[in-house]
This record gives C-alpha cells, structure tokens and sequence, in this order.
C-alpha cells in the first residue's frame, strides 16, 4: 500500500507542475541544441584549415587598352594615305606619273630613328628597288605594317618587337620617292587590305588585352 500511495503522491506533483516541468524541458532542449552547433561549428581560435581546389581559382583579370603609337617623330606629312573620302591618287615626280600611294609619308630627317608602331614580329626585311630598304612587321590582329625608304635597317627577320624598339632609319633608299628626300614610307594592312596608317601613327588605334592582376 505504501508504494501505491508513493505513485499517488509522484502523480499528483506531475499533474501540479506540468508547467514547470515543460519549461524545464525546454531549457534543456535549447542548451543541447546551442552547444551541439556551437561545438561543431570549430574552435574560431583554432579555424580548420580550408585547402583551396585549384581548379576553383579564376585568375583576377582585367582588359587593358594597349595604344599603336607614331613610328618616329616626323616634322610633316609628305604624301598621305587619302583626302577624307577616297584612297589618294598622288602625283608621283620621281615616275612623273599618277599613281594610288597607298602608304603615309612621314617627312622627317635622315637618320631619324624608326620604331616599331606596337609590339610585333619583322616577317620580311627586303631591299627593293621602287621603295628601297623595307622592314615588314606583324603586329598581330591582322595587322600588317611595311616599313620603307629607310637607311639603315636593325632588325632580322623573326625578331619579336616590343612597341618603341629601333627598326632602323629614315633614308632615301626609296627611289620611286628619291624627289621627295628623306622620308618614312608607311604601309599599313588590316586583314590584308591596305588602311589609312594615319589613325594609327597618331594613336588612335588600340587592341584590348587581358593581363592578369597581381594583388
Ligand atoms: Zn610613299
């Protein structure tokens, strides 16, 4: 009888404080819940090291306007490219004829040094007798420049160029243009097709690269 009158007395507590138990419970249940995600969230003085997948890494990149710059300073312009409209017909005094120029004439004095307009490789060094000595240069992106009527000439064929390195010299050696002295004849070709070399003497034209940035 004593031991049922024990399980009374344990239910009637049970049924008094039934509110006083749940709140007991829950505290409980709480304290677990917030330590079980503390602890396995680490020890923030002693982190897990994190090793980084490499194929994760995009390399920080940014574009960059790179600018074709004038191939000498030149004192005038000889014979241009065009009149604004058309491709220039010139009157040539050395052939005394008219003929399509097709190239710049930078007028300047002999010995100027001549350099590359962009960064480049030479594909052709020639001597040849209408337009003299000539260094011609891919500067990439399809284009093309033929360098002439220069006097000495510093390059070889194959030789990568940086922009501003020496070509050579402002000569004479172009005997199609002898009567117009000492000059650079400039020929540029954009995907094979001669353009207006002047957009690019003045540095007008860029190419957009991407370098990488270094932090
Ligand atoms: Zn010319």
């Amino acid at each position: 009888m004593n031991s049922s009158k024990s399980d009374n007395q344990f239910v009637r507590f049970v049924k008094n404080n039934v509110a006083l138990l749940l709140i007991i419970f829950c505290v409980v249940a709480i304290t677990t819940v917030v330590l079980v995600s503390t602890l396995s969230a680490g020890d923030p003085d002693n982190p897990t090291t994190v090793i980084p997948d490499p194929d994760d890494e995009t390399p920080k990149t940014e574009i960059v306007k790179v600018y074709y710059g004038s191939p000498l300073s030149y004192t005038s312009v000889g014979m241009e490219y065009t009149d604004g409209k058309d491709i220039l017909f010139v009157f040539n005094s050395t052939l005394n004829t008219w003929k399509t120029h097709n190239a710049l004439d930078l007028i300047a004095a002999e010995g100027t040094t001549v350099t590359s307009m962009f960064d480049g490789t030479v594909t052709k060094v020639e001597e040849t007798y209408g337009m003299g000595n000539s260094v011609t240069v891919d500067h990439g992106d399809g284009v093309v420049a033929t360098y002439s009527s220069l006097g000495s000439v510093d390059v070889v064929k194959g030789q990568t160029l940086a922009k501003g390195d020496k070509i050579g010299t402002v000569g004479t050696t172009a005997s199609y243009e002898f009567s117009d002295g000492p000059h650079l004849h400039l020929e540029v070709y954009k995907d094979n097709k001669h353009v207006d070399p002047m957009p690019y003497v003045k540095g007008e034209v860029y190419i957009e690269k991407e370098v990488q940035v270094t932090d």
